[in-house]
């Protein structure tokens, strides 16, 4: 079994690519661009003997065809991935997260590969006050990060139905752990509180996210890999609901920063409040979180604050 999975060079794509070569048998080729957010240092120690890196990107035919003819199949995380910069400006967004996804799909159908599966976000719902949403919700994203990743949902489910690929789509919350990009915002909190700086939480802090640790996150997307049903869509999230605020207060107390270093500022436009998962499609396939909210942010400052050369 050989796997090409495309943004391993990132921060969930890194945490997976080690995930699937360290609990199953499979080769990986990992496909990534090296973005400003990708990191070839975030694969490093990883043995050569069953992993293989092309540096490159989803929106190239002629490489992508080359790649996917030498795979069983595709684990797509390549994507621009925050809200902020698509904001700023979203022609990035499209390029990479709706035509690098539909060269990688047409590539599938030509390659006849066995399941592809498709990383999405619980943004693609929108927000939501009170309740959770579930897979067959309609989808109304509410910024551009949002709407080229519920543009992918779409293509790639429609992949399913018109060419009959084994699409699976995996929809999770917030993430957090280790190699994640500095500009997020647990490792620009963690960050900033051990330097002493101010910690600036948009809005008044109300926002609630579903945080999720990053290795419980991998796991569910190879369990969804290996047995989810072909043409499905599921949902990941742990259940642990919490607000900006309430995540920057835990940062403080495990980095041992005072709260004084709270400060609101301007809130995001189309800032959504909340996002909430129903994830009992996905744990009737056997999965539950591993990880706690506090065991997981201990890890991430730990790997975090200690020197490079020992991560
Ligand atoms: P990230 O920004 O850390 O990593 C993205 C990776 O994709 C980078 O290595 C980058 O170099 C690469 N990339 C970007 N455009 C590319 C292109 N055109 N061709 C090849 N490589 C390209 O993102 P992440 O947080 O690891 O997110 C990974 C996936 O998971 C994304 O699809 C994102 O939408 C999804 N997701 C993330 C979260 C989260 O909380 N981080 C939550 C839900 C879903």
């Amino acid at each position: 079994m050989r796997l090409l999975v495309t943004g391993g060079a990132g921060f969930i794509g890194s945490n997976y690519v080690r995930y699937v070569l360290s609990e199953t048998h499979a080769e990986v080729l990992t496909l990534d661009a090296l973005t400003y957010a990708g990191d070839r240092s975030n694969l490093d120690g990883i043995p050569e003997e069953r992993h293989e890196f092309v540096e490159g990107d989803i929106t190239d035919r002629t490489l992508v065809s080359e790649l996917v003819a030498d795979v069983d199949q595709i684990v797509n995380f390549a994507a621009e991935s925050h809200v902020d910069r698509s904001i700023e400006g979203a022609r990035p967004f499209v390029e990479s997260n709706v035509a690098g996804t539909q060269t990688l799909l047409d590539a599938a159908v030509e390659h006849d590969i066995d399941r592809f599966v498709q990383i999405s976000t619980d943004e693609v719902y929108g927000e939501i006050e009170e309740g959770v949403f579930t897979e067959t919700d309609p989808l109304h994203p509410r910024n551009p990060y949002a709407a080229t990743k519920a543009a992918a949902d779409h293509l790639a489910l429609s992949y399913h139905e018109t060419h009959d690929l084994p699409v699976v789509v995996t929809r999770s919350s917030n993430n957090f752990g280790p190699r994640q990009h500095a500009e997020k915002l647990i490792p620009k909190l963690i960050q900033r509180a051990s330097t002493g700086k101010s910690l600036p939480i948009y809005g008044d802090g109300s926002n609630v996210r579903e945080w999720i640790y990053v290795e419980d996150n991998c796991r569910a997307v190879d369990l969804v890999r290996r047995e989810g049903a072909t043409g499905e869509v599921y949902n990941i999230g742990s259940g642990d609901e919490r607000t900006t605020v309430e995540v920057a207060r835990a940062v403080l107390e495990e980095v041992g920063a005072s709260e004084d270093l709270i400060e609101f500022v301007d809130d995001r436009p189309g800032h959504d409040q909340r996002y909430a998962l129903d994830s009992t499609k996905l744990r009737k396939l056997g999965w539950e979180p591993k990880w706690s909210f506090a065991e997981g942010l201990a890890r991430t400052v730990e790997r975090q604050l200690q020197p490079e050369r020992e991560r």
